[in-house]
């Protein structure tokens, strides 16, 4: 087994796809914005209502705890790394070699469509753009970096829930 990053835009589908993996091979799922949206802090709730990014400072040091909370565990991460700092640091934390990335690949106009139809409260039009923006600006590093250490995958995301979860058991299993 390895630790998974589930990768992609929002809305397609990180978290659906690692909640259903970690239940199937039983791994721990650890959503940065789940975490982040339990802390209830008002500058970090304020930067996320924006659609901007929580430093990389912050959001490692979560990761790390979680990570030396459970030592024993495969983990399935879903919205981190988000950056290539956040990715540098995720690889110092556990081998690099015991991490594959799997980019869930989804056309921006699903993408946007998605996350019109979604009510969360960061789901505003005006939020939905700049993540996209800033999602767009850190994915190329972010995918250039795995691919160069072979630990890149992909799927398409834009199949139904079941197929893209199907796709997902094959590739991790073989
Ligand atoms: P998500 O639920 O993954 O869409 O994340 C919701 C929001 O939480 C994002 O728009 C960011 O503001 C913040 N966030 C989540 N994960 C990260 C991360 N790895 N780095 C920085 N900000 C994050």
């Amino acid at each position: 087994m390895k630790h998974l990053i589930i990768f992609g835009a929002p809305g397609a589908g990180k978290g659906t796809q690692a909640e259903k993996i970690s239940q199937q091979f039983n791994l721990r799922h650890l959503s940065t914005g789940q975490i982040l949206r339990e802390i209830v802090d008002k500058e970090i709730l304020a930067i996320m209502n924006n659609g901007s990014l929580v430093s990389d400072d912050v959001i490692n040091q979560i990761i790390k705890q979680k990570i030396e909370e459970d030592k024993n565990s495969y983990f399935v991460f879903d919205g981190y790394p988000r950056t290539l700092k956040q990715s540098k640091y995720l690889d110092k934390l556990i081998k690099p070699e015991e991490i594959i990335l799997i980019n869930l690949i989804v056309s921006s106009k699903e993408v946007i469509a998605r996350l019109s139809l979604r009510k969360r409260n960061d789901d505003t039009e005006e939020n939905i753009k700049r993540r996209l923006k800033i999602y767009h600006k850190n994915t190329k590093p972010i995918l250039d970096y795995y691919k160069s250490t072979n630990r890149l995958y992909k799927i398409n995301g834009e199949a139904s829930v079941n197929d893209v979860f199907n796709r997902l058991k094959d590739l991790i299993t073989n």
